[in-house]
């Protein structure tokens, strides 16, 4: 039996990447066909994720997007509709490109575009970062200080303990905002577990439990991650064998994707149910930019 203070304890931030699977792979295999619309399929996500969070939460249901700029253009109704539920609009990129293979200036330029679309949509502020694919180190104070040009916070990194965190933010010339998304070493010292997407996706849901305790236990406050995929019964979110026309590595893809939507859907729910039933929600990550002293 938990008691009460323990149950505050278990408690993290529910983040989305939100993103357009389809577009997102086409483009980055160069493929000429500019994908349909999968505007229903990720209605659907959106709600299935939603509803299912808001069985377990009580009091705060509010979470934060992190949305690309094609999703402003290609879904505006969508990054509306998740406004005016109250959620937070964040960024997650212009297109899903890698950060470290940007220049500084285009890092500006991309994120600066990305976020005006978003606002222009959203009629928010947009204060949040996510790198695509966590595609930024560290230690790259160049491209970090570009991001912090343009965001107020950014949670692109991961790290284990607050010891961690603290050696790198007393290195760091960058004046930013983390909200690092962490990672665990749990099944061996040299395999890291980040708490969320893939990882949750993949190995039994005792995995990413374990990391997220072992985060609570080494004083940073969680953060999870999903994407619209992970909770999609269907295979409309993958690109058809006419969209990857072109594309490097046609049937390559086309199979890695198919398995990849295929596999271990059906127990994602379940995962997904025992994660929310467990652990409280915190709320929007923009919330935490009103408490001055605790980015963790
Ligand atoms: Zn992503």
């Amino acid at each position: 039996m938990v008691n009460e203070n323990e149950v505050a304890k278990l408690a993290v931030h529910y983040t989305v990447d939100l993103e357009d699977f389809t577009y997102d792979l086409c483009r980055s295999l160069d493929s000429n066909i500019l994908p349909k619309l999968r505007t229903d399929s990720l209605f659907e996500s959106y709600h299935n994720i939603l509803n299912l969070l808001s069985l377990f939460q009580e009091n705060i249901s509010n979470i934060t997007f992190f949305c690309t700029g094609v999703m402003a253009d290609r879904y505006p109704d969508l990054i509306k509709l998740i406004v005016s539920d109250g959620h937070e609009i964040a960024c997650h990129g212009n297109f899903h490109d890698d950060i470290y293979g940007m220049t500084t200036k285009e890092v500006r330029d991309s994120l600066s575009e990305a976020k005006d679309k978003l606002s222009n949509i959203s009629g928010m502020e947009i204060k949040g970062f996510r790198a695509p694919k966590f595609s930024i180190n560290k230690n790259d104070y160049a491209r970090l200080q570009a991001i912090s040009e343009v965001f107020e916070y950014d949670s692109s990194l991961h790290f284990q303990s607050k010891q961690d965190y603290q050696s790198w933010r007393n290195n760091c010339t960058v004046d930013i905002k983390e909200f690092p998304v962490p990672y665990q070493s749990i099944i061996s010292s040299k395999f890291m577990i980040k708490t969320g997407g893939s990882y949750l996706k993949l190995f039994p849901k005792s995995v990413v439990r374990t990391a997220i305790h072992k985060t609570i236990k080494n004083n940073i406050t969680p953060i999870i991650y999903f994407h619209p995929y992970d909770l999609y019964y269907g295979y409309d979110m993958l690109a058809s064998w006419n969209e990857l026309k072109g594309a490097s590595s046609k049937l390559y893809w086309y199979i890695r994707q198919t398995q990849w939507a295929g596999a271990f859907n059906w127990s994602q729910k379940n995962k997904l149910k025992s994660i929310f039933k467990e652990f409280k929600n915190l709320g929007r990550l923009d919330k935490r930019l009103l408490n001055k002293h605790n980015h963790l």
